[in-house]
C-alpha cells in the first residue's frame, strides 16, 4: 500500500516541479537564503500563487492547508516587494493564533536573511505592547499580527498602515471560528484601498465569502487539493485496547516506534495535563500545551520541542493548530478529534513536505471504533489495525 502511496505523491509533485524559483521570479538574496533551507523546488501553492503576488493586479483566494508550504507562497514575494529604504509598514500578515504569528515571522525572518535591514514584527496580545510600540516606533517593514492586538495598536494610534500595499490573512476561517471577524473588518476598513489582498484558507464557508466579496476585487482562486494528498503520504495504524489501557498502549507504542519526535493529541486540557505528567512519570520526555497555559510558558515548551530537548509535544487541537514543526515522525492520536477535518489537520503534522510519517490511533470501546471507521470512509484512508506491542517484543 505504501508504495502505491508515494506514487500518487510523486506524480503531482513531479507534476508540479516543471519550474523552479528562479522562474516564478524569486530574486537572488532570497533563493540563496531557501536554497540553504533546504527547499529545492516549489510546492503547488507556491507555484500557483507566488507569479500573483510579484505582479501587483490581482487579489487571491487560496484554498490551502497548514504543511502545504503556504508560508512561502505568501512570504516569499512580498518579502520581495518591501522597499527597506522606507522605514514604514508595507505587508501586513493577520492570522489567528500567537503561536502562528511568531511562527510566520520566525520563516519571514529566515526568507530575508540576505536581505540587509529588513525588519519583520510580531504583534500578538498576551505580549507586551510597550514593547511593540518602542519596535513600531523604530521603524518595521512587515507586520504579522493577530487581528485583536493590531487593532488596539491601531486605536492608540501607534502603527501607521497608510503605506500597505500587500494584505494577507492567513487562515480566514480560523480567524472567523474564533470571532474575529470584526476586528478584520475594522481593520481592511482601515487600510488604503490601492492594496493587494490575499487570503488563505483550508476551508470556504459562506463567511468568508462574504469577506472576499467586500474586501477583495476580482479575486482569483487558487485551490490547492492537499488534504486527500497528505493523508496518503502518512502511514495510519490503529489499536484498540480495553478501556483505562490508554497509557500503557501508548507506552508501549512509544518504545517500540521510537519515535524522534512525536505530537500526541487530547480533546481536553486537563487530559493533555494529566496524560503530560503520566508520561513524564514513566521517563519520558514529555511537555504539554494548551490554551489556559501563559505565553511565556506556551513559548518555551514549543521552543523545548523544536529544538528537540522535549521529544513528546502532548497537544489540544487549539492549542496545535498552525504550529509547524520539522521532521515529527509520528502523531498519536490519544483521543479521537471530534471533528473529522481535525483528523487531517492533526496527522498532517507528520509526513510533510515529502517525508513519510505515521499516525497512530488509540482505541477504547466500541464507539471509538465506530468512530475510527467513519473518520476513515470521511478520508479515503487505509487505517491498518495492529496489535499492542508487547513487552515482550520490547
Ligand atoms: P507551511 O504550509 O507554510 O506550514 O509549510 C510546511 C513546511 O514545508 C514547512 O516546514 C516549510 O519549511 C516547508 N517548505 C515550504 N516550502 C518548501 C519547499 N519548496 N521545499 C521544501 N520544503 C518546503
Amino acid at each position: 500500500r505504501s508504495s502505491a502511496a508515494s506514487d500518487v505523491y510523486k506524480r503531482q509533485y513531479i507534476y508540479h516541479i516543471l519550474k523552479t524559483f528562479e522562474e516564478l521570479g524569486v530574486a537572488a538574496p532570497i533563493l540563496k537564503a531557501i536554497q540553504e533551507m533546504g527547499y529545492e523546488s516549489p510546492m503547488p501553492v507556491q507555484e500557483e500563487v507566488i507569479p500573483f503576488l510579484l505582479g501587483d493586479d490581482n487579489d487571491v483566494i487560496a484554498l490551502a492547508q497548514t504543511g502545504t508550504g503556504k508560508t512561502a507562497a505568501f512570504g516569499l514575494p512580498i518579502l520581495q516587494k518591501i522597499d527597506v529604504t522606507t522605514y514604514h509598514p508595507q505587508a501586513l500578515v493577520l492570522c489567528p493564533t500567537r503561536e502562528l504569528c511568531l511562527q510566520i515571522a520566525d520563516d519571514l525572518n529566515d526568507y530575508s536573511k540576505y536581505i540587509d535591514n529588513l525588519k519583520v514584527l510580531p504583534v500578538y496580545g498576551g505580549s507586551s505592547i510597550e514593547s511593540q510600540i518602542k519596535t513600531l516606533k523604530r521603524g518595521v517593514h512587515v507586520v504579522v499580527a493577530t487581528p485583536g492586538r493590531l487593532l488596539d495598536l491601531m486605536n492608540r494610534k501607534t502603527v501607521d498602515l497608510s503605506l500597505v500595499k500587500n494584505v494577507i490573512m492567513d487562515e480566514a476561517d480560523e480567524m472567523l471560528n474564533m470571532g474575529f471577524r470584526e476586528d478584520i473588518e475594522s481593520v481592511l476598513a482601515q487600510i488604503p484601498e490601492e492594496r493587494q489582498t490575499v487570503l488563505f484558507s483550508a476551508t470556504m464557508p459562506p463567511a468568508i465569502l462574504a469577506i472576499t466579496k467586500q474586501y477583495q476585487k476580482e479575486p482569483v482562486l487558487v485551490q490547492i487539493q492537499s488534504a486527500h494528498r497528505t493523508v496518503d503520504a502518512i502511514a495510519q495504524f490503529s489499536v484498540s485496547v480495553p478501556m483505562g489501557r490508554k497509557t500503557d498502549a501508548l507506552q508501549l507504542l512509544l518504545l517500540s516506534k521510537q519515535p524522534k519526535s512525536a505530537m500526541i493529541f487530547c480533546n481536553t486540557k486537563k487530559m493533555v495535563d494529566e496524560l503530560t505528567e503520566a508520561l513524564c512519570l514513566r521517563g519520558f520526555s514529555a511537555a504539554g500545551l494548551h490554551g489556559d497555559m501563559k505565553q511565556l510558558q506556551r513559548t518555551q515548551v514549543m521552543n523545548g520541542f523544536k529544538s528537540g530537548r522535549n521529544t513528546i509535544l502532548i497537544a489540544t487541537d487549539v492549542a496545535a493548530r498552525g504550529i509547524d514543526v520539522k521532521g515529527v515522525d509520528a502523531v498519536f492520536n490519544y483521543d479521537l478529534p471530534q471533528d473529522h477535518e481535525y483528523y487531517i489537520h492533526r496527522i498532517g503534522r507528520t509526513g510533510r513536505a515529502g517525508k513519510t510519517g505515521a499516525a497512530y490511533n488509540i482505541l477504547s470501546g466500541r464507539k471509538q471504533e465506530m468512530e475510527m471507521r467513519e473518520i476513515s470512509r470521511y478520508t479515503k484512508a487505509d487505517i491498518t489495525e495492529i496489535p499492542v506491542p508487547t513487552s515482550k517484543e520490547l
